[in-house]
């Protein structure tokens, strides 16, 4: 059983208790975690996740919380939030190492003011390194980790440093999707710093133009399938500004789902639900969902049958 004295012995940084996970979104949805702790080192963290698996405890580890939905019941367990305490950025002898914690804007503006270049498309996204490792996070026909040279992380009890080839990345997903990264190590060209302030600030002009800025959500819902782009899937088949509870699919972009106040988890699921039902009914093609869902039992997505319409 896990005591929560015990967690206070063997960590120093934040804890605390039934914290609400929604305002940790960027969907503002969720209910809360039964414990929450910030470690504030990695020798803390090793400590803390050998006692959860000692205990059979469950946890999971947040970023920015951009790439979430969380379920109105909140999260059993534990929730690990290593933003804070992770996220140094230096430059030596031509590699960037960036801890896991660091918001992609702040790890693309050291780039940049550094004339480095690679990264400056990727000024929009809201999430952190880690979180943006783990899915192979990317715009504009860059990702992440095209500059990647390792990434060091906990897999299971051990600290670990994996070469880019090693982590599997291909499109929105890794084969390290079950670790917990602490940190990575990039090694990018040369640029002309004020060629590269240009290039971000176009891209986030944009982006500022094609998506719904002025309401919660969590990026795109879906993957684009393989040729496709999930967005006009999503519009041709009628369902753009469909409102599902507080929960509406964006005029701006049919592959958002914002929250335009009162939203619940379970909205956004039928929302899903709704949209890869109907997509796959009416054109054949299966979407798959790009955010994350904590917290729901494993078949809160509905599988798609029948036969679909010509
Ligand atoms: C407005 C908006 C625009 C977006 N645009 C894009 C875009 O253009 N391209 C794109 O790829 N994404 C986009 N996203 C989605 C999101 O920002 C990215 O997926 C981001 O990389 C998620 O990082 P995060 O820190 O917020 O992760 P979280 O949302 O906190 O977590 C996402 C997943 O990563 C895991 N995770 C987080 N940190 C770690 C870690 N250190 N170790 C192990 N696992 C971890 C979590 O457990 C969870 O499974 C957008 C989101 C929003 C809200």
């Amino acid at each position: 059983m896990l005591s929560l004295e015990h967690i206070r012995q063997i960590c120093s940084g934040g804890i605390s208790i039934s914290e609400p996970l929604a305002p940790m979104t960027s969907f503002r949805i969720g209910g809360p975690v039964d414990i929450y702790i910030e470690p504030p080192s990695v020798q803390e963290l090793v400590a803390i996740v050998r006692y959860l698996r000692e205990t059979e405890s469950p946890y999971v580890v947040l970023g920015n919380g951009s790439n979430l939905l969380i379920s109105d019941d909140g999260l059993r367990g534990v929730a690990l939030n290593i933003e804070r305490h992770f996220s140094d950025v230096t430059l030596e002898r031509g590699v960037v190492s960036a801890g896991a914690g660091i918001r992609l804007s702040k790890l693309v503006d050291f780039c940049v003011r550094n004339g480095l270049a690679g990264t400056e498309m990727l000024a929009g996204i809201p999430g952190t390194l880690g979180g943006a490792v783990i899915m192979n996070a990317g715009a504009y026909g860059g990702q992440i980790s095209d500059h990647l040279i390792d990434v060091t992380l906990l897999r299971a009890e051990e600290l670990r440093t994996l070469k880019k080839e090693e982590c599997g990345f291909r499109y929105r997903n890794s084969d390290v999707r079950q670790d917990i990264i602490l940190s990575a190590r990039f090694r990018l060209p040369k640029g002309d710093e004020e060629d590269l302030r240009m290039r971000r600030k176009e891209l986030l002009l944009k982006r500022n133009a094609a998506q719904p800025v002025n309401l919660p959500n969590a990026g795109s819902i879906f993957k684009n399938p393989e040729g496709r782009y999930a967005a006009q899937l999503i519009e041709e088949c009628g369902l753009k500004g469909r409102r599902f509870g507080g929960a509406l699919i964006s005029e701006r972009h049919a592959n958002f789902v914002v929250n335009t106040g009162d939203a619940l988890a379970t909205d956004v699921i039928e929302a899903i639900n709704v949209i890869r039902h109907t997509v796959f009914e009416k054109t054949g093609v299966e979407l798959e969902p790009e955010i994350q869902l904590l917290g729901f039992p494993e078949d809160v997505i509905s599988p798609l049958h029948g036969v679909r319409q010509s």
